[in-house]
């Protein structure tokens, strides 16, 4: 520890070790650290997660009792297995899907199969439209076509890691006391230091391009205790996507989730002060493996026509929880009627009121009433429409009993004080 300086973390002096007490002493502002305090403040910082990826083709029995078919539409690459015969895209709805021989594709290792009957999700879907004021025209329409209502197995990376972080954080305590005309604020500097590991088990990363990740992310969680191992008559009635978007360039996906989901779990242990930051973050994966899965969707596609073309909506839901999840966007059309309506009935009225009681040079009160109630009332219209948002995490992956922490110190440095005149002289405040 002798060759490097060490900068004080109060003032930032060098620091000089004092044999006498054992500690790193600052002669700027006379703190004196713990070295361990102090070794601590300066690890490594970043992470490094990896994942390996076994990529196993389908085998000469799989693909003898299956049937690959290719969209002439969009492109899609679709399985199913030899007793199904597919009549239309389940992305785009297209009737110009040509069969072709299994050549490529990876093969899944377990499926999640179909708990939610199609008559289930069709009144998922209706139910979906009940009270939402400002859904757009065209996706009213779109109920008729529930019949539509396509069975979909999408392909996805599950990624499995041990996961392993060091981390430090700044946290400060604070006390305020009066005296006299003063206040003063002693605010406690700490280090603190978390080191643990925890388990990952099944995050999901879909691996299919046609699927925007913001839908099938709010489709998740699906519950991998009920998944079967893979074979091709499981795809029966269904058809099912084949990976093109490979492990690799879905793994940051799943990187990124890991690490919010430790730095997370690890900042949950600090309690205590009125503020923590973190100071650096290490975080190293172990076993991590990623294998090929299906997960069971209900699709429904409609197009609308939007200034630069055609665009897809998509609703989706979960074939196994039967949580449904879209991207349709509100009517703003819609909701300027809705605004104008409400803002108009309000006014007249508030108008007439005041008219009554003579006082019409209050007229601004009706009219600001007015525009805060209609943009309530539209805002909660706006808030019934669900859209597909993305999972910031990874929590619900995260294995409860795997979390156990090797590092635990909270380490006392310094003490800074300020002072500050109180204005007002009208006697003691609580
Ligand atoms: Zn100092
Ligand atoms: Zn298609």
């Amino acid at each position: 520890m002798s060759t490097m300086t060490y900068k004080c973390p109060c003032c930032g002096a060098p620091l000089a070790f004092s044999g006498a007490s054992g500690k790193l002493a600052c002669a700027s502002c006379g703190n004196e650290y713990d070295p361990d305090a102090i070794e601590a403040l300066t690890g490594d910082s970043g992470s490094n997660i990896q994942f390996d990826r076994p990529e196993d083709g389908y085998s000469a029995g799989d693909a003898a009792s299956m049937q690959a078919y290719t969209c002439e539409a969009c492109g899609a690459e679709l399985v199913t297995d030899g007793t199904t015969t597919a009549t239309e895209c389940p992305y785009c709805g297209s009737p110009t899907i040509l069969p072709e021989r299994i050549s490529s594709g990876v093969r899944p290792e377990v499926v999640v199969p179909f708990k939610i009957t199609k008559e289930q999700a069709q009144q998922q879907f209706e139910g979906y439209f009940q009270g939402k004021k400002l859904m757009p025209n065209v996706f009213l329409n779109s109920r008729n076509r529930v019949a539509d209502m396509r069975k979909l197995y999408v392909p996805y990376w599950l990624f499995n890691c041990d996961a392993r972080a060091d981390m430090a954080f700044d946290a400060e305590r604070e006390q305020v006391q009066r005296q006299g005309d003063w206040e003063i604020t002693r605010t406690e500097h700490w280090l603190i230091r978390r080191a643990g590991g925890m388990s990952f088990k099944d995050i999901p990363v879909d691996g299919s391009e046609k699927m925007d990740d913001k839908i099938s992310e709010s489709l998740e969680p699906y519950d991998m205790r009920e998944a079967v191992p893979f074979q091709p008559a499981v795809l029966a009635g269904a058809m099912a996507d084949n990976a093109d978007v490979n492990a690799e360039a879905c793994e940051s996906r799943a990187v990124e989730r890991v690490e919010r989901s430790v730095e997370n779990t690890i900042r949950s242990t600090v309690k205590g002060y009125d503020r923590v930051s973190v100071r650096r973050s290490s975080i190293q994966s172990e076993n991590g493996r990623v294998k090929p899965a299906l997960m069971p969707v209900w699709l429904i596609t409609t197009e609308k026509q939007e200034q630069g073309g055609k665009k897809t909506y998509t609703f989706a839901i979960n074939g196994q929880t039967g949580e449904l999840t879209c991207d349709v966007p509100y009517d703003r059309g819609k909701a300027a009627k809705w605004f104008l309506l409400f803002f108009a009935i309000i006014t007249a009225a508030g108008l007439g009121l005041l008219a009554l009681l003579d006082s019409l040079n209050m007229w601004f009160a009706p009219l600001l009433l007015a525009a805060v109630v209609a943009f309530a009332v539209v805002g909660s219209m706006q808030a019934k429409l669900k859209t597909a948002v993305r999972q910031s995490a990874a929590g619900n992956y995260l294995q409860r009993d795997s979390f156990h922490l090797e590092i635990n110190e909270d380490r006392y440095l310094y003490t800074t004080t300020s002072k500050r005149r109180i204005q007002t002289q009208s006697g003691p405040k609580k």
